[in-house]
């Protein structure tokens, strides 16, 4: 029986470890399906606070399981197929590792970008492929980009993107975008933003230098063309990874975790959630690790008031 259970070691789940394994809760952290989370998919992190020449993102993530394991932290790999939330303490079953007890669930399973699913898009994450301009966007500066997308955030990002490209075309399948008007209208105005719309992207096409184009094939006539650019920015949405969680928890419209404003409280006494499992909005690594610090505090703190810590 643990006295805590993280779910997921990304910022948000190894910031909640180490404020446990410091406080001497010896706290159980399951990594799942990508130990150290999303940022070990890609190179050069330069906003994380505290590391002025930034810092590889897979030895960012390397440095904090160190620093949780230090003060105690306990880590189990393995995919967390389901919890049973019907009682406390809570039932954890772990994909060949069996069942885990705990009095208190800390959930941080992040949320996974969509991708198109096509030739030379994984392979060039990171080399010219992204699916977050807040994070990559200052790499492309005097650059051509494409963003993939017709939603909201798809606008968003191009707009934000037009900061340091030269020229950002937007890719949509449809003829019709899904963004609300305003976001349209906003990202029609912006003289830098130029439309590709009607059009299936098919590949990412790269050299070994990175990303040279994305050739796409026009839905009216059929042709297919490479269009060139030095990076393909995916915005066609995030999927929050709660569905192992079987509606046990309250989510929005998205599947997004829902905690009480300004805590981790979710609509179950003893499991909060932390990072980009429950923020729609910021999505970056120092809100989840942020998050993760106020899951572990509010976890602390329901453990003593309930008697156990
Ligand atoms: C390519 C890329 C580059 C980025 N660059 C930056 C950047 O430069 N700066 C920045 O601030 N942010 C960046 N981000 C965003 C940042 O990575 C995320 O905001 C951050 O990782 C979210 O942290 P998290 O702890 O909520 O979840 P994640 O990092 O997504 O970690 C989720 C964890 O949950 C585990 N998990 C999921 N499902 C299960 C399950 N069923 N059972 C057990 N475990 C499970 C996974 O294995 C993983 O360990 C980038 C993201 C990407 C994809």
């Amino acid at each position: 029986m643990y006295k805590s259970i993280i779910i997921g070691t990304g910022p948000a789940g190894l910031t909640a470890a180490i404020y446990l394994a410091r406080a001497n809760m010896k706290p159980l952290i399951i990594e799942g399906p990508e130990p150290g989370g999303q940022l070990t998919t890609t190179t050069e992190v330069e906003n994380f606070p505290g590391f002025p020449e930034g810092i590889m993102g897979p030895e960012l993530m390397a440095n904090m399981r160190k620093q949780a394991e230090r003060f105690g932290a306990e880590f189990v790999t393995g995919w967390v197929n389901s919890v049973d939330m019907s009682e406390r303490p809570f039932k954890l079953q772990v994909e060949g590792k069996g069942e885990f007890v705990g009095e208190s669930i800390i959930i941080s399973t992040g949320a996974s970008a969509r991708w198109l699913g096509i030739p030379g898009e994984k392979d060039n994450v990171g080399r010219g492929v992204s699916t977050c301009a807040t994070c990559d966007g200052f790499f492309f500066r005097n650059k051509k980009i494409i963003v993939v997308g017709g939603g909201d955030s798809a606008m968003e990002e191009a707009n934000f993107l037009t900061r340091f490209a030269t020229n950002v075309e937007l890719v949509n399948r449809r003829d019709e975008l899904r963004a609300s008007k305003i976001m349209q209208d906003r990202a029609r105005e912006n003289e830098k933003i130029s439309w590709s719309l009607n059009r299936t992207p098919l590949e990412v096409v790269a050299s070994g230098m990175g990303v040279t184009g994305l050739k796409v094939r026009n839905n009216v006539s059929g042709e297919e063309e490479v269009i060139e650019t030095d990076g393909v920015f995916i915005a066609i949405g995030h999927t929050p990874n709660t569905k192992f969680l079987n509606g046990q928890i309250d989510t929005d419209d998205h599947g997004y975790i829902i905690v009480k404003p300004g805590s981790s409280e979710t609509n179950v006494p003893g499991v909060f959630a932390c990072g980009d499992v429950q923020d729609n909005k910021y999505r970056q690594a120092i809100t989840a690790a942020g998050s993760g610090c106020m899951a572990a505090l509010d976890c602390e703190r329901f453990l003593e008031s309930n008697g156990s810590h």
